[in-house]
């Protein structure tokens, strides 16, 4: 053979076997478990039923009465102008797209049980609006084609990195999925469709330069849930593309997740939005294609954030600014970073940001490991994210809302803060009020999920699923629990297949000491798993999961300098805290010392900030000469006596005006 013939058919066989591996990737899912149908789940009862219920009367509302209107910024003013039924200019975040589309991902979750014929009609007008602003040619983002319809025809499509169009379009195709899912209907998937087709067409040959316009990608999710919703693979294949772009970038910098190739990463590095919503997307690609080298990084990443970067809520992004890579010898690499992870075991608590959107994004990712993996450790942070760092984001009554998540608040921030320290109902980034009324509407989806043995049970709460088997077989739940107060979970089979099926049931990883009964008869289990329990179910067949709910104390890592010698509480999923409104008056905070061996008593308190079980116990009050402005002074032994405390749950603070509040209190010895 000539070495040109040789080299023919070598050319040959890696484009043929290039074009296979394509085919391949895209037909055969490698998710271990599969979603359930946003339809298929109902609140009934008790905690995630009364968050379903505020949200979706509520928050979706208050956000309906902002973002209609033009007296903060405008939203869907935006889209009317742009579709030339209004006159005016933009004014407003670049960004303000992409989150109305979030409100209404959240309007359709949010009645996808119930359909609400008023909601479904105004949802169809809005969609007739921006369908009239959509460029022919499928591009849609209101700042530009605003400026273009004025007469500003400078402005031109990926004209600046920082201009969101990504992020805009990302949620314009998660939004339009979610809304054909719950109607039916097709319009708001067709504006999605075509703006992934005008991306396809745009990043056909990606130059280095406009790879690195994915900031704030929620596009490679968006165009993964338009692959599913749709069964074309070109959305799956162009998300693949984009996401790959990303490794030709030359000017990158941590803040953006691009400074080095996605496969070099092994760290959760920038800014916390941005790196989670990258890597919930890449997992998205990793549960498609099977990518090894992503799932490693994405495993290395994961591991870096539960083990030394994340805060004990389930937080994301230690820091307002820093720099990064933190340390590098070479210090022209070196950048700034804003809103960001920090280095690791950097995790202080006045000063934590802790974006609200970090901390969804969190549970964006770990969700997606958990669907790719069927590992129940992926459910742990995901659960503890949304009962904590994401639920603290809204106020009780779901119309206040905190951009940042700190796990201490004193009266005199220790530095000037950006962000109100107190929930507002608007802010100018406006970006977590509908991420967060998106993520309650949808906890139903998380609740549950499928695979080819059964059913998963993830996420406890008082529900009914309804849903079909991949071989057909319907299957019906009926699920009563008081969880997180409680420990008792009930499941009751209404229907089931007549062939063997398996229920998993989630066992968190701090539950040692759970107990499963089926039908009377005990099973083993093991903390941080899923238990299998595989049989021919029968209508009436009843699990009984009994999880401990003692209160925990718990420290962290001594590298943590932040919470050295200190202590928090814990009970079940929910991260406890102590809040000035629930001291004497002559207490300070900071002066509340918990003993090593102290215990807490739980107690169900319905008249309290909405109906929420208290721990109760007691501490040591240290008798501390009140500080000056002297940094340091030297140290006397200090007295100190016991007091009553009461400590609630961390999403529940800041909902009785003014107050102090810390997760960590200083540990007291003896
Ligand atoms: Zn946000």
């Amino acid at each position: 053979m000539s070495k040109l013939m040789a080299l023919a058919l070598f050319i040959c066989c890696w484009l043929s076997s290039g074009k296979l591996q394509a085919q391949e990737r895209s037909t055969i899912s490698h998710r271990t478990v599969e979603l359930v149908r946003l339809s298929n789940v109902k609140w009934t009862d008790g905690f995630w039923q009364e968050r379903f219920a505020i949200c979706r009367d509520q928050t979706l509302p208050a956000l309906w009465e902002i973002m209609s209107g033009t007296k903060h910024k405008p939203y869907l003013e935006h889209f009317r102008i742009a579709a030339g039924l209004s006159e005016g200019s933009y004014h407003g975040a670049p960004f303000n797209d992409g989150d109305f589309y979030k409100w209404m991902e959240a309007v359709c979750a949010a009645h996808a049980v119930d359909r609400d014929p008023e909601w479904d009609a105004k949802l169809d007008e809005i969609i007739e609006i921006i369908s009239k602003a959509q460029r022919a040619d499928g591009y849609i983002h209101t700042p530009v084609l605003i400026a273009n319809r004025n007469g500003n025809m400078e402005v031109k499509p990926f004209g600046d990195r920082f201009n969101f169009e990504m992020y805009n379009m990302g949620h314009l195709m998660t939004a339009a999925s979610v809304h054909h899912q719950v109607t039916g209907k097709v319009q708001f998937l067709t504006i999605a469709r075509k703006a992934a087709d005008f991306l396809d067409e745009v990043f056909r040959n990606p130059t280095p330069q406009q790879a690195g316009h994915a900031i704030c990608p929620s596009h490679y999710m968006g165009l993964i849930d338009l692959y599913r919703e749709t069964g074309e693979r070109r959305y799956l294949i162009l998300a693949e593309r984009l996401i790959h772009m990303r490794d030709r970038i030359v000017d990158g910098s941590d803040d953006n997740q691009d400074r080095v190739p996605f496969g070099q990463q092994d760290e959760a590095v920038g800014h916390a939005v941005r790196a989670t919503y990258l890597y919930a997307g890449i997992a998205d690609l990793y549960a498609e294609t099977g990518d090894e080298e992503l799932w490693e990084s994405l495993t290395a990443i994961w591991d870096n954030l539960v083990k030394k970067k994340m805060y004990i809520t389930g937080g994301c992004g230690a820091l307002y600014d820093g720099a990064s890579p933190d340390g590098s010898k070479n210090q022209s690499e070196i950048t700034r970073v804003h809103q960001a992870f920090g280095r690791n075991y950097q995790l202080p608590n006045a000063t934590a940001h802790n974006e609200t959107c970090a901390n969804i994004g969190n549970v964006l990712w770990s969700w997606r490991m958990f669907l790719a993996s069927g590992d129940a450790q992926h459910v742990d942070v995901m659960e503890l994210a949304l009962y904590n760092s994401v639920l603290s984001g809204v106020s009780l009554n779901g119309t206040d809302f905190f951009y940042t998540n700190p796990l201490r608040q004193h009266n005199v921030a220790p530095v000037e803060m950006r962000w109100s320290r107190t929930r507002v109902p608007y802010m100018t980034s406006f970006c977590c009020p509908p991420n967060v009324a998106r993520t309650i509407a949808q906890v139903g989806r998380y609740a549950y999920s499928r695979s080819e043995r059964g059913v998963w049970v993830n996420i406890f709460g008082s529900n009914t699923l309804d849903t079909s088997l991949d071989d057909g077989y319907r299957i019906k739940l009926n699920q009563a629990t008081d969880y997180p107060w409680g420990g008792l979970v009930n499941i009751t089979v209404d229907t089931a297949p007549t062939t063997e099926m398996s229920l998993f049931v989630r066992i968190p990883g701090w539950a040692y000491g759970a107990k499963l009964v089926v039908n009377g008869e005990p099973r083993e289990v093991t903390p941080g798993s899923y238990a299998e329990i595989r049989r021919k179910w029968n209508r009436g067949d009843e699990i009984e999961l009994t999880l401990p709910m003692e209160a925990q104390l718990v420290e962290a890592h001594p590298l943590v300098e932040e919470t050295r010698n200190q202590i928090a509480v814990k009970r079940g999923p929910l991260v406890y805290c102590l809040e000035s409104s629930d001291l004497p008056h002559d207490v300070n905070i900071q002066d509340v010392a918990i003993p090593y061996d102290a215990s807490f008593t739980p107690r169900f308190d319905k008249s309290l900030l909405g109906g929420v079980t208290v721990l109760e116990g007691k501490a040591e009050v240290v008798d501390a000469k009140p500080w000056g402005e002297e940094l340091y002074r030297p140290f006397k032994p200090r007295e100190s006596k016991e007091i009553d405390v009461k400590l609630i749950p961390y999403f529940a603070w800041a909902n009785r005006g003014k107050s102090e509040m810390t997760v960590w209190c200083p540990q007291r010895d003896e």
